[in-house]
């Protein structure tokens, strides 16, 4: 549908409405509606960042897209990044029920609703993951609650979150048996969900079943993982061996169903990247940061259609807004490069973890994502006690990494805690076998006897 049809069905569809959006977003840049707010002096000329066009309806979405999930408390701080965003061309705003216990929609309304409603793209999720929440009625109201939240009467991108977990069981109780998935799909036919989507994480048996429905259920789009390391290495460290990007994104891209992608620099890994990765990159490239490497490795592909940043900081949010005004692809030489770094860090024993919280809170008080980002840090500066029989110094590295671990993760929070009691594995997105992962680090921190 496109949106005039869509705003005219919703009866919003004036002339003059739709030509507000006309083929450049900026071009609408009208003022918030907030009394006191100031609007941004900036004009569609002062932009550069790179759009695409999305199949069908033909609107033009930002190339970086805003990944709400790490917004931080104060919404006057929200605000004020939201708002640089716009100003800078950003218009896809990405959020779920689930994000920041439950109150980033909220922020993300709050935020948004400042502006004309054709001044920007929302997305939000079916976060129905937890069993209880799988009924038709409980579902339908966490649909309903969104739009409340939002403030908005349509949702231009709504997802089935986190399709894989669980496997086809949980797709079946989530969406199939119960009728949410039909029922979505009257939303949209009548124009309150304008685009209808999935995200995808764990098991491939799911994507590839909703993926051959796609003459049913008319994907408008797919979220996957993508970046420069999943790409072809995306089973390490998990569960089971998960199926690489390259597949997804082949699969997708045959369809003709554009692609959103999360997780660009895999939770920020790829931009900490070990030093022998970082020389390499800035030897080519000297004023880029390992982080733009990556989202422009990621925005050369020709059928993505946003890359999702979870941006929570305004010096990141300045960053990535520079990398994509305009994106400069990738050349193949530089896809060669980045290619070799994944082979090799693919050797480095990181743990796959994004920090998105989902695992938390751990009943017995571990702090999840903060041992594995400590733990990760420590690979990457090689402050990794390994026993190679080469490492002479390997009592004086333990003892630093120890000591380096105790002032980062507070006792009550660190890997000892873990009981093994396994609530967490079904949470994780990247199927990561989280007990085991701590007693590797339980492990790392015990000291061998001389
Ligand atoms: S397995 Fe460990 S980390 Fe996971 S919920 Fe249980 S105690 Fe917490
Ligand atoms: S362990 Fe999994 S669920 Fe927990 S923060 Fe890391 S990626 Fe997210």
């Amino acid at each position: 549908m496109s949106r005039r049809q869509f705003l005219q069905q919703l009866g919003l569809g004036s002339a003059s409405a739709f030509s507000l959006m006309a083929l450049n977003p900026l071009q609408a840049f009208a003022s918030p509606a907030r009394s006191g707010f100031r609007p941004s002096t900036l004009t569609a000329s002062d932009t550069k960042m790179t759009y695409r066009r999305q199949n069908g309806s033909g609107e033009n979405i930002s190339l970086l897209g805003f990944g709400m999930m790490r917004l931080p408390r104060e919404q006057e701080e929200v605000d004020r990044l939201v708002d640089y965003a716009i100003e800078h061309g950003v218009n896809y705003f990405d959020t779920a029920p689930m994000y920041a216990g439950g109150r980033n929609e909220a922020q993300t309304g709050a935020a948004l609703s400042r502006y004309p409603r054709d001044k920007y793209y929302v997305a939000t999720k079916m976060s129905n993951q937890n069993q209880q929440l799988w009924s038709f009625e409980k579902s339908k109201e966490m649909y309903e609650n969104s739009f409340r939240q939002l403030r908005v009467e349509y949702i231009d991108y709504y997802l089935l979150h986190s399709i894989g977990g669980g496997g086809m069981d949980a797709l079946r109780g989530r969406f199939l048996d119960n009728g949410l998935l039909d029922f979505l799909v009257k939303e949209r036919e009548a124009g309150r969900i304008r685009h209808l989507g999935f995200s995808y994480h764990g098991d491939v048996r799911v994507f590839d079943y909703l993926l051959d429905q796609h003459e049913k259920y008319h994907w408008d789009f797919v979220q996957i993982q993508m970046n420069y390391l999943d790409w072809r290495h995306a089973g390490r460290g998990r569960r089971r061996g998960d199926a690489d990007a390259e597949y997804l994104y082949g699969r997708l891209e045959k369809l003709g169903i554009q692609v959103v992608v999360m997780e660009p620099i895999r939770g920020g890994s790829l931009a900490n990247v070990a030093d022998e990765v970082r020389q390499q990159l800035q030897a080519v490239r000297p004023d880029d940061s390992p982080a733009a490497w990556g989202f422009r490795w990621v925005g050369s592909h020709p059928n993505i259609l946003t890359t999702l940043s979870g941006m929570n900081k305004m010096e990141h949010l300045e960053e990535n807004v520079r990398t994509f005004s305009p994106l400069q692809p990738c050349t193949e030489e530089e896809n060669q490069l980045l290619a070799r770094i994944a082979d090799q860090m693919a050797g480095f024993p990181t743990i796959g973890c994004t920090t998105c919280a989902y695992c938390m809170p751990c009943p017995y008080g571990v702090d999840i994502p903060g041992n594995f980002a400590f733990y990760n840090e420590a690979v990457t500066s090689k402050m990794l006690p390994l026993p190679e029989p080469s490492a002479q110094d390997y009592a004086e590295r333990q003892e630093a990494f120890i000591k380096a671990y105790r002032e980062a993760i507070p006792a009550e929070k660190r890997a000892t805690t873990c009981i093994d009691c396994g609530q967490c594995l079904s949470k994780c997105p990247q199927q990561i076998r989280i007990p085991n992962q701590m007693s590797r680090i339980v492990e790392l921190t015990r000291k061998r006897r001389k």
